[in-house]
């Protein structure tokens, strides 16, 4: 199998596996036991915390844990409106955030927040303009992702904090994408919070943290124990945090080792590949603001879903931006925000490639899609054709409408 489906979620590398079953032989105690097994796990919990916190850029911030990127993004954007609601009940979005940034929105809205979605351009980079006008003495927070995770663009979040920071405005970035794939300084990007993700870097699914600039308070979205000093209750999934630390430690030495340069040359060969092999072919995302790993791009008259389910059977894992559900597939909210017309993204689709992925995988997709491509292309003309014939043999069959002179 050929994995080129990275940005939905990663495998878990060899080393966090075996971190995290050396720590599950000799730790199962409760972190905020007061015993020496609780402690024990305790160690292990703040290790990681305070190892994150200084790969982040800021060793005096707050972290809490949580249980992936949905749940603190959640806590970002319903923690800080909940615990400011006697400032302002106002909050700004992008456009082309995920869906766990869109939707605590919409919840929101029905709580009486104001929430004002912010439009972004063809590659799917927030207006700066719109953004500065849309602000309100009521606005406590303004949320822009860092990366996109269906095409990889990279918004210029250090503009938009510190017109946010001049204003007195908090600013949320969603580094799931971006942590471990391109620098996420905290403060050179002047993020107030920030969420990241375990299963994006190799680690395991269920673990993430929100991280806070020292100072910044969040009301609780769940109600329990006072785990995570207050900001969230639950015992903490210890191995999952411990499996969380060993990823993030490999993916910040694999960046450093330049192993995302390498990804972005597979990047950029596949990029070239398809484009010189397939006519009729156009990038989505920003040409050069984009994740080093990411390539989404359309294909005139070949449905994202049929190329997907064919490289599938082929062996060869990739994604289209569209939510398949109950049946029905919805169109991709992040190219429905950029304008791009529907025909375009219904022929999306993204590759998105890592650390385990090799200059052999490349070549061999570059020679599997094209073919692919040209079947399914012409199979959709055939059956436009045929179909436009059956309508018009029908419509000449079917009794005329009588003209007005005859009424
Ligand atoms: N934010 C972004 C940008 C993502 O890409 C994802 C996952 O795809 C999430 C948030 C949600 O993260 P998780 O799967 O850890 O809940």
């Amino acid at each position: 199998m050929i994995y080129l489906d990275y940005n939905a979620t990663s495998p878990v590398r060899p080393d966090v596996r075996q971190r995290m079953a050396a720590f599950l032989e000799g730790n199962f105690g409760n972190p905020s036991s007061l015993h020496a097994a609780g402690r024990q796990a305790r160690a292990a919990v703040e290790a990681v915390r305070a190892q994150i916190l200084a790969a982040l850029g800021d060793p005096t911030g707050q972290l809490i844990f949580t249980s992936g990127g949905t749940e603190a993004d959640n806590l970002a954007l319903k923690g800080i409106a909940r615990a400011l609601r006697s400032k302002g009940n106002h909050l700004m979005v992008s456009s082309v955030e995920h869906h766990a940034v869109l939707h605590a929105a919409e919840a929101l809205v029905k709580e009486g927040f104001r929430v004002t979605v912010i439009p972004v351009d063809r590659y799917g980079t927030v207006d700066l303009q719109a953004l500065e006008k849309e602000v309100t003495p009521q606005t406590v927070l303004i949320s822009v992702m860092h990366a996109n995770n269906e095409v990889g663009t990279i918004q210029s979040v250090e503009e938009i904090s510190r017109m946010a920071r001049e204003r007195g405005i908090l600013f949320h970035t969603d580094a799931v994408q971006s942590f471990g794939k391109i620098d996420v300084n905290v403060r050179r990007l002047g993020a107030d919070l920030a969420s990241i993700s375990s299963h994006k870097l190799g680690g395991p699914k269920g673990a993430g943290a929100l991280y806070l600039r020292q100072g910044i308070r969040v009301q609780s979205i769940l109600h329990g124990g006072p785990h995570e000093h207050g900001f969230r209750a639950g015992t903490e999934n210890a191995p999952g945090i411990v499996g969380m630390g060993a990823a993030a430690d490999l993916s910040l030495a694999e960046k450093a080792g330049g192993v995302l340069q390498r990804v972005e040359r597979l990047r950029d060969r596949l990029q070239a590949g398809l484009f010189e092999k397939i006519p009729e072919i156009e990038l989505n995302g920003h040409p050069t603001h984009r994740l080093p790993g990411t390539l989404n791009v359309s294909l005139k008259d070949c449905h994202g879903e049929t190329l997907l389910m064919a490289l599938d059977l082929a062996g060869t894992c990739v994604s289209t931006g569209s939510a398949c559900s109950s049946g029905s597939t919805e169109p991709s909210h992040v190219l429905v925000a950029m304008g791009l017309p529907a025909a375009r993204i219904e022929g999306s689709i993204r590759f998105s490639l890592g650390w385990g992925t090799t200059e052999v995988e490349i070549e061999e997709v570059l020679q599997k899609v094209p073919p692919i491509v040209e079947r399914i292309r012409k199979g959709q003309r055939h059956w436009e054709e045929r179909s436009g014939e059956a309508i018009s043999s029908l419509k000449s069959r079917l009794p005329r409408p009588p003209s007005a002179d005859s009424q």
